[in-house]
């Protein structure tokens, strides 16, 4: 039988894993280690380079090495949270002919896509090194919260890697799979996720091997990046005060701080101070300036507090949906590398009234997981197991006078399916426009415009009078798929979601071909 693998893309780090015997257990990368980097480099003389090997060129490659492209992929280049990034990434983004962000590299157009398939042909290749055979086949998870573009970007990222994806599924609940196949629980389990670039909250019931979603909810958004850029701020700002230099137009001097930033978040997990030195972070007409400086742990959470605080509304809606109290939850697992911070794990405990547990490892369950799954799919996991997850938004088209007529609920189990009749607003319409729209706001304007196509030949007749039923399916994955037909002339026409944005099969094909080509 072939390998198959689970693959926690994420923004920062990457992990993989498959079952050994009944167990899930982590590959680790050609350099040895558990988790890689998701940082791809292009080097001036033409080579990609890929993790660990392309983090390390961040500081003398800065406008060649990607990292955090997961908070692009399935976005617009003038969508708010690109705009957010656009100043902070030390690369240049651009816009693609239907408005994608894409990266520039020497003048090169690359897709989120494109970079997320190098990072995934990376973690195959490390897979089929540990095997000593080929692996075609992978279970990826993704945060609860993206929608559709983003699950659909990352399969085609997949695509571009030569992996097929057996399964999408969310992170949240890979990590009670890992958990709950683990401890062998019946409980109430919420799973608070904040890796480098999401956040999500989900609320599972364990039950008998079945691990049903009762909730979701989450930013994708927020995360780890956010805390490092606010002591990156701090650290800009008081260099500005004392020198009258702004560090943010250095990319070099950028890059370094970034990285102490991070480094020193890290550290103030475990420690109450942490020193910042860099010398010769830049010199000015006086001379050389370096930054010497300490953060304290408090002093991190002043600046950061209000990140953390930004995740409790979004837990009481989670609970909200799945009708239960904060006292309800009896288990509480942390995922994802920035739930080591002291002040989320005071917060959430809290908040439940209850401590997280600890025996778990945030950085790999994730992937442990994907592993499961991909086992439970090929039929090599022999325990009787039922996952049972949710779309995380509401699915529906816009109707007159801008109203978004809901047809999926959010939090519904998926796959799902729901037919919901129209009509005409005018005589002898023979054409009506379906606009597929994601979101919770009743004004559809103010949601996320998922695809818009027409169905057309409908037989002339008075207004009110044809019947179109539309029709929305949401397969395992958390992918939609919309129809539409005429029933009353009995002429049914089906018309498939014309994505209106991501890559055609065509431009995967082109990328997997050019690929080949290089080094
Ligand atoms: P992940 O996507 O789960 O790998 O999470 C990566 C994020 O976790 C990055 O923003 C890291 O800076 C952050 N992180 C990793 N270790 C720690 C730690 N000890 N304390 C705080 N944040 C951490």
């Amino acid at each position: 039988m072939s390998r198959v693998i689970g693959i926690d893309l994420g923004t920062t780090f990457s992990c993989i894993a498959h079952l050994e015997g009944e167990k899930p257990v982590v590959i680790r990368n050609l350099e040895g280690q558990a988790t890689t980097p998701s940082v791809v480099s292009f080097t001036s003389s033409g080579e990609r380079l890929v993790g660990n090997l392309a983090l390390r060129q961040a500081i003398t490659n800065p406008e060649k090495t990607v990292f955090a492209v997961k908070r692009l992929i399935g976005r617009k280049f003038d969508s708010s949270e690109v705009l957010a990034a656009r100043s902070k990434m030390p690369y240049q983004l651009g816009a693609a002919p239907n408005g994608d962000v894409v990266v520039v590299v020497d003048g090169h157009e690359i897709t989120p896509q494109e970079v997320s398939g190098m990072i995934l042909g990376y973690l195959k290749q490390c897979a089929e090194a540990f095997f000593g055979e080929p692996v075609k086949e992978a279970v990826i998870t993704v945060p609860a919260h993206f929608n559709d573009h983003q699950r659909q970007a990352t399969k085609d990222a997949a695509k571009i890697a030569g992996l097929e994806v057996l399964r999408v599924i969310n992170e949240p609940t890979a990590a009670s799979l890992a958990y709950g196949l683990d401890v062998r629980a019946n409980a109430i389990v919420a799973v608070f996720d904040m890796g480098g670039g999401t956040f999500d909250i989900t609320i599972l019931e364990i039950q008998d091997g079945v691990f049903h979603v009762l909730a979701t909810n989450g930013d994708s958004y927020l995360g780890g990046e956010d805390f490092d850029n606010r002591i990156v701020e701090w650290l800009i700002d008081d260099f500005k005060k004392e020198h009258g230099v702004d560090l943010f137009q250095d990319k070099l001097a950028l890059q370094r701080i970034k990285e102490a930033a991070e480094r020193s978040k890290r550290d103030l997990s475990f420690t109450l101070e942490s020193d910042i030195n860099l010398p010769f972070i830049c010199s000015s007409g006086v001379g050389s300036n370096h930054i010497n400086t300490k953060l304290t742990r408090r002093r991190l959470e002043e600046l950061t507090g209000d990140l953390v605080k930004n995740t409790i509304p979004l837990i009481e809606q989670a609970l909200g949906d799945a009708h239960l109290e904060p006292k309800a939850i009896q288990e509480i697992l942390l995922v994802g590398g920035q739930t080591r911070m002291p002040l989320i794990r005071t917060t959430i405990a809290d908040f439940f009234r209850r401590q997280a547990r600890e025996d778990i490892n945030p950085d790999e369950i994730v992937a442990m997981g994907a592993a499961v799954q991909s086992a439970i799919l090929k039929g090599q996991q022999t325990e009787l197991v039922l996952l049972l997850d949710v779309t995380p938004f509401s699915l529906g088209i816009e109707t007159e006078d801008d109203t978004f007529q809901r047809i999926i609920e959010r939090n519904t189990t998926i796959p799902t399916r729901k037919t919901m009749p129209f009509t005409t607003v005018e005589n002898d319409q023979v054409r009506v426009t379906v606009h597929v729209l994601q979101g919770e706001y009743l004004q559809a304007s103010k949601n996320k415009s998922l695809a818009r196509f027409d169905l057309v030949g409908i037989q002339p007749a008075p207004a009110g009078i044809p019947q179109i039923d539309v029709t929305f399916e949401i397969d395992a994955d958390g992918l939609l798929r919309v129809s539409a037909s005429d029933v009353v002339t009995r002429m049914n026409q089906e018309v498939q979601v014309r994505p209106s944005a991501g890559l055609s099969k065509g431009e995967i094909d082109a990328i997997i071909e050019k690929n080949r080509m290089l080094p």
